[in-house]
């Protein structure tokens, strides 16, 4: 029987397990923390939005990086497979608004507890605290297996160390992650065995991640949640992205749905990207301008400030004044024209400034990782290792929310397991 290994029980991992044991090989999963699956856990704020429900080309279109790389592996295992695999294992799915699929329960934990049944049942051997410290590869460079260390949960540093017992393999899959959300155990080790392996690891970098501030008033706004309203990211004339729906304001800036999928269009160096916020999408220029005018006249007595929350939720009412470069004391009837175009394109058209993306500790995934050019698509195999093998997060690929980066990993991972079982003609 062919032994295969893999380093990491995530969803790529655990899926690679499951494909490689119905493959026939005996297979074993190597994984640092206390239990399996740790960051499943929390996606889709606990409910795990586990697929999405769609044919391939859609799914493509969402790929942000390297889409054409996933073509085989999205035909091998696709979110249909996906959400088969689930029903017939005692989980049913849902699908919900924007083909977002979920456990009927609501429940993460189940998604998890179905994978890991299924590996059970097909006799895949999960080994937890044990953290894998390198590839074994021998003189010529052949893949020997890994070395793997007790990793004390306590002391967990951020890179492995040195040495520690070589588990002996034909096939090794690493299924590490990237670098996001790094308490749930993905630290980057993939990216240096993969450099060790001689392998292209293209710089990580946060994705579908919030966007910090480069003024203090947004931090004033904290908590507050915009519904329908437009947010538009642009790089000089160019538009790099372009949607309506919700955002947050937080501490630290901007957040929430449309700010995390910009994120996902901001080119690497961020300099000279403009975030814009249309507080009032469904009106025409000429139809907000009618209105402020009827607001301004009928409440011509008030201040500037007091008309401004029929329009906006009170909080931003209090600020935007200010933004507009208006007093907000200002009464209603010495509002000039100028001042009332002023204050319907800054309506239309808010600006949002921001210095850069958050940092990896709060990003829902990674851009970057281990380079496609040098795995075969096919296989998900190392062009350099034979037998050596990559799925989910630690490859160079993502993409929006909606489901797309689990599925990512379920079916780069089950192309991995099965193509590391099959034996070496
Ligand atoms: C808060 C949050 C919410 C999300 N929500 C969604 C969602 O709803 N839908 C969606 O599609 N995507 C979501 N994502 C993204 C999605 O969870 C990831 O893209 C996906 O889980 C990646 O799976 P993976 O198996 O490649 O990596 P991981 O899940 O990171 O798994 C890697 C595993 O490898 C282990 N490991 C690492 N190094 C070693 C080592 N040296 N030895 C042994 N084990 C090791 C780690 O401990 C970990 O268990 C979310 C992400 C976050 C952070």
């Amino acid at each position: 029987m062919k032994k295969v290994i893999v380093i990491g029980a995530g969803a790529a991992g655990l899926m690679a397990a499951i494909h490689a044991a119905r493959g026939g090989a005996e297979v074993t999963v190597l994984e640092r923390n206390e239990k399996a699956g740790k960051k499943i856990y929390l996606t889709g704020k606990g409910r795990c939005n586990v697929t999405n429900n769609c044919d391939r080309d859609a799914f493509l279109m969402e790929v942000a990086r390297n889409a054409r790389f996933l073509f085989s592996a999205l035909s091998f295992f696709s979110p249909a497979d996906m959400m088969r695999l689930l029903e017939e294992n005692g989980c049913p799915v849902v699908t919900q608004r924007g083909r977002r699929v979920f456990p009927e329960s609501e429940k993460a934990s189940d998604v998890t507890k179905t994978l890991l049944s299924i590996c059970e049942k097909l006799g895949v051997r999960i080994c937890l605290h044990r953290r894998v410290s390198g590839i074994a590869a021998g003189e010529d460079g052949t893949l020997q297996g890994v070395y793997a260390v007790r990793e004390d949960p306590d002391r967990a540093d951020v890179s492995p160390p040195a040495g520690g017992e070589l588990i002996p393999a034909e096939a090794v899959i690493i299924a590490t992650g990237g670098v996001s959300y790094p308490s749930t155990g993905s630290t980057g080790d993939g990216y240096r065995f993969a450099e060790a392996a001689g392998h292209r690891v293209e710089p990580a970098i946060p994705s579908l991640v919030g966007l910090e501030a480069k003024e203090s008033w947004p931090a004033e706004l904290q908590g507050l949640s915009l519904k329908n309203v437009s947010v538009t990211l642009k790089k000089g004339k160019k538009t790099l992205y372009t949607e309506q729906g919700e955002m947050l304001f937080t501490h630290f800036g901007y957040s929430g749905p449309l700010i995390l999928e910009a994120s996902c269009h901001l080119p690497e160096a961020t300099e000279g990207c403009e975030l814009t916020l249309d507080l009032k999408p469904g009106l025409t220029a000429e139809q907000l301008d009618a209105r402020l005018r009827r607001d301004l006249e009928a409440g011509s007595k008030k201040q500037v400030r007091n008309i401004l929350p029929a329009l906006m939720p009170a909080s931003l009412a209090e600020v935007f004044p200010r933004l507009c470069g208006l007093p907000g004391t200002q009464p209603c009837n010495q509002v000039t024209g100028a001042q009332r175009q002023r204050l319907r394109e800054t309506v239309k058209n808010l600006p949002l400034p921001f210095r850069g993306r958050r940092g990896f500790q709060e990003a829902i995934v990674t851009r970057g990782g281990v380079s496609v050019r040098e795995v075969n698509p096919g296989t998900m195999e190392s062009k350099k290792v034979p037998g050596l093998f990559f799925a989910g997060e630690v490859l160079d690929v993502d993409a929006h929310t909606g489901g797309y980066n689990l599925q990512i990993a379920f079916s780069t991972g089950a192309l991995a397991g099965a193509s590391a079982a099959k034996e070496r003609p």
